[in-house]
């Protein structure tokens, strides 16, 4: 069988149907564009990428780099510094806007170039080469192979830079900018001119829709930078179209002049599309649509609300064992249920088993509420038998069902690990 998600993603483009608006032109580069050319990807969080039409086609990822380079920022200076630098508010401006807070003279956020110039000069570095070094290794990181700059197109925006080197001049009289204006734009410039294909953004976004943690298990972007940057491209990420964007298609995304469009559905998918010719705001007009199309053909809207507790408790008598079967991810919504579960449980020294071998992942707080509600059965004098064989209340060793019980031990409850509920029953 072949996965109809390829003939759904050809499909799409084949659908797309008349292109409109125009490709950059103040870059002349990039005036240079093949304008038909078109590509989507998605990329799941375990490391398959779907993609049809021109997929392997570079072009430069322009603003896209905005976030990216945001979060590398935080990373190094922390996020307090970061936002004494730069605000986290929507402008409603087109992207090179000359807006700067009044009061502050903050950059609106780092979306808008003012921000993103002001978050270049945060990027750790020895000198301007070394901090561009740094931001293509981290995009690089994201992306799962090495990328480098299109030099024709940093040389020639460059060569018109008079705008941003003007923001950047602005930013240093108001104390936000670190570095000398010229040096940063240059950087600014080389972070814009990185090449991508969308096969390397949507891998990218699927990196941000994880958390910051790649199909292979490696943590490029700690879990509060990674949501920093999914909240402010949410509301920033879309130029002077941020709320039509959010509303109609939902997810945080960002554009770039290039004609690609990353999105992130968290904790789903990411995905890119690439298509040249630009609407009014500067996003690609075709990628827009696609976008909408693809939030509504695959339910993607952040907004989607639906009463979804994913985990199913149950509680069965085994052999005078109290049994509570445990099935789904947990989150603090799934624990609270599971709690009440525990709840009806009669104080007493009754054996009670939790059996968490059908749940693969709790986050923190699921963790946290779960390991508070076995303390308490504990202090109501019940014997806990956990069978947790995946680890999620802990570090647990996979495969054998044996507990390691760093965490359980921390909160002054060491319980016995049982591979399976049929031994736990046993005791
Ligand atoms: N390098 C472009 C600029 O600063 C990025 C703009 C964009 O992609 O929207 O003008």
């Amino acid at each position: 069988m072949q996965t109809p998600m390829i003939d759904y993603i050809h499909l799409l483009l084949e659908s797309i149907g008349e292109d409109g608006g125009h490709v950059a032109s103040y870059i002349p580069e990039l005036a240079q564009a093949n304008p038909d050319r078109l590509a989507v990807a998605i990329a799941t969080l375990d490391g398959k990428v779907y993609v049809a039409g021109d997929a392997d086609v570079e072009f430069t990822i322009q603003s896209i780099s905005k976030p990216l380079t945001y979060a590398l920022a935080i990373a190094d200076q922390g996020l307090e510094s970061v936002l004494q630098h730069i605000d986290v508010e929507p402008s409603g401006d087109a992207f090179n806007e000359i807006s700067l807070d009044p009061d502050t003279g903050r950059p609106r956020n780092p979306m808008i170039n003012a921000g993103a110039i002001a978050a270049h000069a945060l990027v750790s570095g020895e000198d301007a080469d070394a901090r561009v070094d740094r931001i293509v290794d981290l995009y690089s990181r994201l992306a799962g192979r090495s990328l480098s700059i299109a030099e024709d197109v940093f040389e020639s925006e460059l060569s018109e830079a008079d705008r941003n080197m003007a923001l950047a001049y602005m930013l240093r009289t108001v104390g936000k900018l670190e570095g000398t204006p010229t040096d940063v734009v240059r950087g600014y410039t080389r972070q814009c001119s990185v090449s991508v294909t969308v096969r390397d953004l949507a891998r990218m976004a699927s990196v941000l829709a994880a958390g910051g943690v790649t199909a292979e298990g490696e943590r490029v972007l700690e879990p509060e930078v990674n949501r920093q940057v999914l909240s402010v491209m949410a509301t920033c990420g879309m130029y002077n179209s941020a709320g039509d964007w959010l509303t109609s298609v939902g997810i945080p995304a960002k554009s770039g002049v290039a004609g690609g469009l990353m999105g992130i559905m968290p904790g789903q998918v990411g995905i890119a599309v690439f298509s040249p010719r630009l609407d009014a705001h500067g996003n690609s007009t075709r990628g827009v649509r696609m976008f909408e199309r693809m939030n509504h053909d695959l339910g993607l809207h952040l907004m989607n609300a639906s009463a979804s507790v994913s985990t199913v408790s149950r509680r069965v008598e085994i052999d005078g064992c109290s049994v509570h079967e445990i099935t789904g991810d947990l989150h603090f919504i799934e624990a609270e249920r599971i709690m009440r579960g525990f709840e009806d449980e009669p104080v007493g020294d009754a054996p009670v088993v939790i059996d968490l071998s059908q749940v693969r992942r709790a986050n923190d707080i699921a963790r946290r509420v779960m390991l508070e509600g076995i303390r308490r059965l504990h202090l109501d004098g019940h014997e806990i038998r956990l069978v947790d064989p995946w680890g999620v209340l802990g570090s647990a060793e996979t495969g054998n069902g044996e507990l390691v019980r760093g965490e359980q031990a921390r909160g002054g409850y060491v319980p016995g690990a049982f591979a399976n509920v049929a031994s736990a029953v046993r005791g």
